[in-house]
């Protein structure tokens, strides 16, 4: 990162004058900062925002910023005070659960079970709060799940109040330090997950800027070589911002080690993302020093991480350096997944990154985005480039019959999931088959057990119903909780808050058990197939991408021996493992795109791009995938890619550089 302080006074005063001429005399601006990527207006009364919704947007897009317009802490009421103002205006049918403020923002997040009340109509109570208390009410509606990671996360913010206000500064005058140099090229360079799935990430440079898209850890390899992106030469200095599309650790899991080595600049997520990548990076330490492996970060580093943290909304147009703004998209894939779009210098260069995405509807999520306002290039994800998954409804099928036969021969079942994503899909569907007696146990309701964190990020899921598929929203705001029931049971090593004991699993009734990892790298997955492997009456199902190199994709190949540490008398030994147990793998769950799909959102893109350049898919994949978005070349029909398209397939460390005449 680099700081021009001197000059980027004088282009805050330019703004801050040209805001003053257009913002209403009544909000009363007391001062005008540059906060993260926002430009932050004090004022002494907002009632003009609630009245003229669209005003803050049009002057936002007449001086090209974004602009937050926060309550001057001079009228802000003491917390207490405030409190019992809002209280007393939603009264008791307001049905207030909690009140949290957060001093950072001048916000008050109220937490209800009537947000529509809170509201009132055309906003009417939240003016009053607002008028009256001088705090900017958020208002949320209490999740029918808690999350132990939100609320952490929101004490954190609390607690760390005027930290995070220097932090904004200090990234806001980064952000907005004037143009060096006028913009002739955009170089990517492939830093992992090219040519090979793990490890994503991208460094995106202009002559002014550098930005990394996606961090990850490569989960199937814990030699250095093969686990960390390819970062060697890149000075952490000259980052600007760190871009995460999902919370998958093979994509955001190394963000924290950047902070260990320096980085101190922004990390920008979507909403969900940030609470579901703090929860998987936690675990990712957590199984290291259970493993005996030495985790590259601590909880420290996670922490100066959430301390220079970013969330936005899909849609939201956000500068992330002076010439580079970024807008996220819908993927399809995980809560929270984004596309992301990135706008380099005026107009010179559009690149969409998607990410990992899904372009179908699922239980869980509407599918991914098509329509941006350019394009010129996209890096897209190529998992199964050659392969096509069989429909949605018949893997359903396919699981509830693996399902029924086990329960009748008194087996277990092992479901090995990533913690986001596939986990609240097949909870979902297990739950509804259970609720419709399709799945029936020798004694009523089957009893499904959720480790590791997956109860943990299924509250997180309940907590964003507007994140989740139409369908699912919709159940949620009725008052329904679609991912839990009697027959759920959370699995934890200490059972205080009436879970059930790990060790006491395999001892109940014979049930499901949905745990993580997904690929049996690691985590109470392993546990749990250790003891269940060698019997027979047992199954396991894999549900998703298996890597090259880890124990699932071992299994899934037919292995029928293999050797595992276990822990004994606080030792480590290996020992052999006779799998005995059935293996199953029942495809079309996956959150990525089938070929099919790959090829279907290709040709929905629009515009079209003039350069496509494939990742995240093993050699053969990518290389079948370039043969045949190859084919959709023609002139003549918009859906076809436009014939001079240019195809690339990289390998780590390779740079594509685009220059004005190649574009
Ligand atoms: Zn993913």
């Amino acid at each position: 990162m680099k700081g021009n302080e001197g000059n980027h006074e004088r282009v805050l005063e330019d703004v801050a004058a040209k805001l003053r001429s257009l913002l209403p005399k009544e909000l009363g601006v007391t001062r005008i900062a540059y906060e993260g990527p926002e430009v932050v207006v004090y004022a002494r009364n907002l009632i003009p925002i609630y009245e003229k919704p669209d005003l803050i947007r049009n002057i936002a897009r007449t001086v090209r910023k974004k602009i937050v317009v926060k309550p001057d802490e001079q009228v802000r009421k003491k917390e207490s005070e405030a409190a019992k103002i809002i209280r007393q205006i939603a009264g008791e049918e307001g049905e207030i659960v909690n009140l949290e403020f957060e001093p950072s923002t001048g916000e008050v997040i109220i937490v209800t079970n009537k947000p529509g009340y809170i509201v009132g109509k055309g906003g009417r109570r939240l003016k009053r709060i607002i008028a009256e208390t001088g705090w900017k009410p958020v208002v949320m509606r209490n999740p029918p799940l808690q999350s132990a990671t939100i609320t952490q996360i929101r004490s954190f913010y609390r607690e760390n109040t005027k930290k995070r206000i220097n932090v904004l500064l200090e990234i806001g005058s980064r952000i907005h330090r004037p143009l060096l140099f006028k913009n002739n090229y955009v170089r990517i360079t492939g830093l992992g997950a090219f040519r090979e799935v793990g490890r994503s990430a991208i460094l995106l440079e202009t002559k002014e800027s550098k930005v990394i898209l996606d961090f990850g850890a490569n989960v199937s390899s814990y030699e250095p070589q093969k686990h960390f992106p390819k970062f060697e030469n890149i000075d952490i200095d000259e980052i600007d911002a760190v871009v995460i599309t999902h919370a998958h650790l093979d994509h955001c899991g190394l963000v924290p080690w950047l902070y260990k080595y320096g980085y101190r600049g922004p990390v920008y997520v979507t909403h969900p993302t940030r609470d579901l990548m703090v929860l998987v990076q936690r675990d990712y330490i957590e199984v290291a020093r259970k493993e005996g492996r030495f985790p590259p970060y601590s909880e420290s580093d996670i922490n100066s991480m959430l301390l220079r943290t970013f969330s936005l909304n899909y849609g939201e147009v956000t500068d992330i350096a002076p010439d580079i703004k970024l807008t996220f998209h819908n993927a399809g894939h995980i809560l929270g997944s984004a596309m992301a779009h990135l706008h380099v210098g005026e107009g010179l260069f559009n690149i969409v990154y998607t990410g990992d995405f899904k372009y179908a509807n699922t239980r869980l999520l509407d599918k991914a985005n098509t329509q941006f306002p350019r394009v010129e290039a996209v890096i897209m994800e190529s998992t199964y480039g050659t392969q096509d998954q069989p429909p949605r409804a018949l893997a359903e099928k396919n699981l509830i019959e693996i399902v029924n036969k086990t329960l009748e021969k008194g087996g277990f079942i092992l479901i090995p999931v990533l913690a986001v994503g596939r986990a609240q899909e097949v909870l979902l569907l297990l739950i509804d088959a259970i609720k419709n007696k399709l799945i029936r146990g020798k004694e009523g309701e089957v009893p499904i057990y959720l480790d590791g964190m997956v109860y943990e990020a299924t509250a997180i899921h309940a907590a964003y119903p507007e994140w989740l598929s139409r369908s699912l929203k919709e159940r949620i705001l009725r008052g329904e909780n679609p991912f839990l029931a009697e027959f759920v049971k959370k699995v934890e090593s200490d059972i205080t808050s009436g879970g059930v004991k790990r060790e006491d699993v395999l001892k109940s009734e014979p049930g499901i058990i949905i745990s993580t990892s997904g690929m049996l790298t690691g985590g109470p997955a392993v546990e749990y197939f250790k003891k269940l492997a060698p019997d027979p009456k047992n199954s396991i199902v894999f549900v998703s991408y298996q890597a090259s190199g880890t124990l699932g994709r071992k299994l899934k190949e037919g292995i029928n021996r293999v050797e595992l540490p276990v822990l004994e008398d606080g030792k480590q030994r290996v020992v052999s493992i006779d799998v005995k147990m059935h293996v199953f793998s029942v495809e079309g769950f996956s959150g990525h795109s089938s070929r099919t799909e790959l090829i279907e959102w290709l040709r929905h893109l629009t515009p079209k791009p003039k350069h496509v350049i494939l990742n995240h898919g093993e050699s053969s994949r990518i290389d079948g995938l370039a043969k045949i978005v190859g084919k959709l070349r023609c002139s003549n029909d918009r859906m076809c890619l436009p014939k001079n398209v240019k195809i690339h397939t990289p390998n780590i460390r390779d740079s594509i550089t685009f220059v004005e005449e190649d574009i």
